[in-house]
Parts: structure tokens; sequence; C-alpha cells
């Protein structure tokens, strides 16, 4: 689980989360106040992370051959799936490293 590079406290999942849900890349730490950055531990794994689901989308809808409403439910099982995974592959930064990009 990510920790704060401020104070060197772990953040919750919870709190991860909430701020991914937000579409927000910062985030004020619950322990000291600090606003931290959250970053992708490695541009190469979130990638691929981010593929995943658009690629089961495809795969399941070809191989179960599923309907519209199949498909709606597969993608959000996956979206929460992905949301449920993502706190264990991002970083907290001091610094937003976001605007390298
Ligand atoms: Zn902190």
């Amino acid at each position: 689980m990510s920790t704060c590079e401020n104070c060197g406290q772990k953040w919750t999942w919870r709190s991860i989360v909430w701020q991914t849900v937000k579409f927000k890349n910062n985030g004020t730490c619950p322990y000291c106040g600090a606003t931290q950055y959250i970053v992708p531990k490695s541009t190469k794994l979130t990638r691929i992370v981010g593929y995943i689901p658009a690629f089961l989308i495809i795969l399941l809808t070809l191989v179960l051959d599923l309907d519209g409403l199949g498909i709606i439910l597969l993608a959000v099982t996956l979206m929460l799936v992905f949301l449920a995974l993502y706190p264990f592959i991002i970083k907290l930064s001091n610094t937003d490293n976001m605007r390298n990009f």
C-alpha cells in the first residue's frame, strides 16, 4: 500500500480510491496534512493494467457471446476490480511528477 513521502504513514485503501474516484492526482495526507501526489510506480505497469480490462471485455464478449447488458456488467465488474487493485500499483510523492508527461 502507498506510503506518505512526508510522514511515512501508510494511506488506507479507501483514501487512495476516493482520490481516484474524484479524478484527482493529489490528496491531503490524513496523518500529517501534506499534499501528496499520486504517481504511477511504473508507467509501464500502469499501461499494462490499464489495457487488461479493455482486452478482457473484447475477449470475454467474443468467448461468452455477451449481449449489451452483459458487456455493461462485465465492464462495471472489471472497473471495480481495477479500482480494488489500483492502490497497490501507485506511489505517493511530495512533488507532482505528472507535469513531466
Ligand atoms: Zn503524511
